[in-house]
């Protein structure tokens, strides 16, 4: 059932609920593909109802982002979820969301993550992007209501810092992680890789090269973490507009001096232009 209105949603999950139904929520953008799916087809296995909502939020892209370009393809997204017997799929537009006003937090109540999460990564160049994440993640989390929430780990930061919200603010919602999906080739899925040109999809290979590389060093006994990171240099070339590559604590995003099987490498890379991100974890979770 797709539904864009916030009261019609509320008021079908109050009904799920009067019946003691478990509810899954999986918080997209839409041009869902099989990273999605693989989120969709959890929450169908362990809950008894499912909401998918999808949503490309204005207030989580920066001013310089692709905001008006992010695709949107409503019509296929709600094919793929009747596929999955999804439950709702919620689509409301940025009026129903936030009203009609300017966005911005002069008007505006955001959940600001803290600081020492977002200053690093991708928060770094997308200056208030978590903000908004965590401002819609909440939002829907309270227009919904849901037992269990789903998130990928190909956006590692992203799960991280949601996680920290919810324990923060206790918010009484079980976060699930999970594991990413990739291409055979082992390029991570992303809506972003549709801009990508058939060479640069090659040339994309690049970012998980980089991090199975790490983590076999890792593997081999190497920990010292600039070592590491220095393994990457002989994989980039004038293609590759490396924005970070950064090895953490995968609980905390602290930094290492020695890397454990508690690290995770995340890398962020412009090919062909466009931004993409990914991450590997030492030891498999
Ligand atoms: P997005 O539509 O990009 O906001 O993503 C919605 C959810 O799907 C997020 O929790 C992402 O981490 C997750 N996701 C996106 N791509 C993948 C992937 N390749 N594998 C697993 N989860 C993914």
């Amino acid at each position: 059932m797709l539904l864009n209105k916030i009261n019609e949603v509320r008021a079908e999950v109050k009904r799920w609920r009067a019946e003691g139904l478990k509810v899954g929520l999986v918080p997209t953008m839409g041009a869902l593909h099989e990273g999605h799916l693989s989120l969709i087809k959890r929450a169908k296995a362990e809950c008894d109802k499912v909401v998918v909502s999808v949503f490309v939020n204005p207030i989580q892209f920066g001013p310089s982002e692709d905001f008006d370009k992010y695709p949107r393809t409503l019509e296929a997204d709600t094919t793929l979820c009747d596929n999955e017997s999804v439950d709702i799929v919620f689509a409301p537009n940025a009026n129903e969301m936030y009203g009609g006003g300017r966005l911005s937090n002069d008007t505006l109540t955001y959940v600001c993550p803290p600081y020492f999460f977002v200053d690093k990564l991708c928060g770094k160049s997308r200056v208030g992007h978590f903000d908004g994440v965590c401002t819609v993640v909440m939002k829907l989390f309270n227009i919904v209501q849901p037992d269990f929430a789903y998130f990928g780990q190909k956006d590692a930061q992203q799960v991280i810092i949601i996680k920290k919200m919810v324990k923060d603010l206790n918010i009484p919602i079980e976060i699930i992680q999970c594991p990413i999906v990739r291409e055979e080739s082992g390029l991570a899925l992303s809506s972003r890789n549709k801009y990508l040109s058939e060479q640069g999809k090659k040339d994309a290979l690049v970012l998980n090269k980089i991090l199975n590389n790490i983590k076999s060093c890792y593997k081999k006994g190497v920990t010292d973490i600039e070592s590491l990171k220095e393994t990457a240099y002989s994989f980039l070339t004038e293609k590759h507009e490396l924005e970070y590559l950064e090895i953490y604590n995968c609980n905390d995003l602290e930094e290492q001096k020695e890397a454990n099987d508690e690290s995770i490498a995340l890398i962020a890379c412009r090919v062909d232009g466009v931004r993409l991100i990914d991450n590997i974890y030492f030891k498999e979770v």
